[in-house]
């Protein structure tokens, strides 16, 4: 049986809060999933971008991008069936009186660097980290992503402390975007998932409003929709505990399903709770070792059943039974579950 003990990638700052799904810096095998892949005769449509994960590579090459000028006279770049798909909900909006217009959707990794530089000239490096997405973990690269802002009584809003104030407006919007294929992206109180707080104005294109209308009914991200798709048949236990509630749990289970992702070719039977009793100064001491000794309060222990690929194996000896593998969660006082190391230890 192989040994393998992979530290994740050590996050800055900047991601120390999130839950999304990461980028594995040592995972067991090379090839990232097909779903995160521009296919040759296009993009993915449902590709995931986020603070964690890239923008796929070839993106830009694959994309087609439709060039619009708004209401204020700026030029907005957006992917063309996102324009289209935007144009419908826009004509539907109006029979409602809601009015909206594009504030901006398509940025290149080019731009993206150019914003964070002039940031980081006039406010510093810290603060340009902080509040804008590092070049190439935008969701903006993808095209796919939609900035609204309104006309409320013939007047442009389009500031977001002002847009804010329009929950009613938003409400309406809101309510229509999966029947053209989009999603709200930024939800209220999934910051720790998604990396962003709630964001009414910044809407997804996923071009299939099945897919739109189940991630909004199911009121979850398209983090947790993106790691429940890639294992529809996984059994949890989540067990008894007096120190986590079962959605704290899921979140942690989220960051492991994410990480599992990365092992081509493995098929996740189960995932459960290991216990409360893995909560130990000890335990906490070992994986604030391993990630530049982080602040970590709190350890989560999470075992898992797989089986590892039928043929060639990669990494892994091949068409076996994977049982109790070990996945270490530690997160920071009142912060999300960082994966901080798994294997068998
Ligand atoms: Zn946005």
């Amino acid at each position: 049986m192989k040994r393998l003990l992979a530290i994740v990638t050590v996050c800055t700052a900047l991601c120390v809060a999130l839950a999304g799904c990461g980028v594995a810096a040592t995972s067991p095998s090379s090839s990232p999933s097909s779903s995160s892949t521009a296919q040759a005769q296009g993009i993915d449509y449902l590709a995931l971008v986020n603070k964690l994960n890239p923008l796929p590579q070839g993106w830009e090459e694959a994309l087609q991008i439709t060039e619009v000028k708004n209401s204020l006279g700026s030029d907005v770049k957006v992917e063309k069936k996102a324009y289209e798909a935007y144009q419908k909900l826009k004509e539907d909006l109006e029979k409602e009186g809601v009015k909206v217009d594009l504030d901006s959707a398509y940025r290149s990794v080019a731009e993206q660097q150019k914003i964070m530089d002039d940031f980081t000239k006039e406010k510093g490096a810290d603060y340009a980290k902080k509040t804008v997405a590092t070049p190439g973990y935008s969701e903006h690269h993808t095209g796919l992503a939609l900035d609204l802002y309104l006309n409320i009584d013939g007047k442009d809003v389009y500031e977001n402390d002002e847009m804010i104030r329009h929950p009613e407006v938003w409400e309406k919007i809101h309510a229509k975007l999966a029947d053209y294929g989009f999603i709200l992206r930024y939800l209220e109180g999934a910051e720790h998932i998604t990396g962003y707080g709630y964001e009414p104005w910044h809407i997804r294109y996923l071009d299939d409003p099945a897919i739109a209308k189940e991630i909004k009914d199911k009121g979850i991200t398209f983090e947790e929709y993106k790691a429940g798709k890639t294992y529809p048949t996984v059994s949890y236990d989540y067990g008894q505990s007096n120190l986590y509630t079962t959605e704290e749990l899921e979140q942690a289970a989220i960051q492991v399903k994410c990480e599992f992702a990365t092992f081509a070719g493995c098929e996740l039977h189960n995932l459960r709770y290991a216990g409360d009793e893995y909560n130990t100064k000890e335990n906490l001491d070992w994986l604030k070792g391993l990630d530049n000794n982080a602040n970590y309060v709190q350890v989560a222990k999470i075992l898992t059943d797989f089986h590892s690929p039928v043929e060639g194996g990669g990494a892994w000896e091949a068409d076996k039974e994977m049982k109790d593998y070990e996945w270490w969660l530690a997160r920071e006082e009142g912060k999300g579950w960082q994966l901080v190391s798994f294997g068998y230890n």
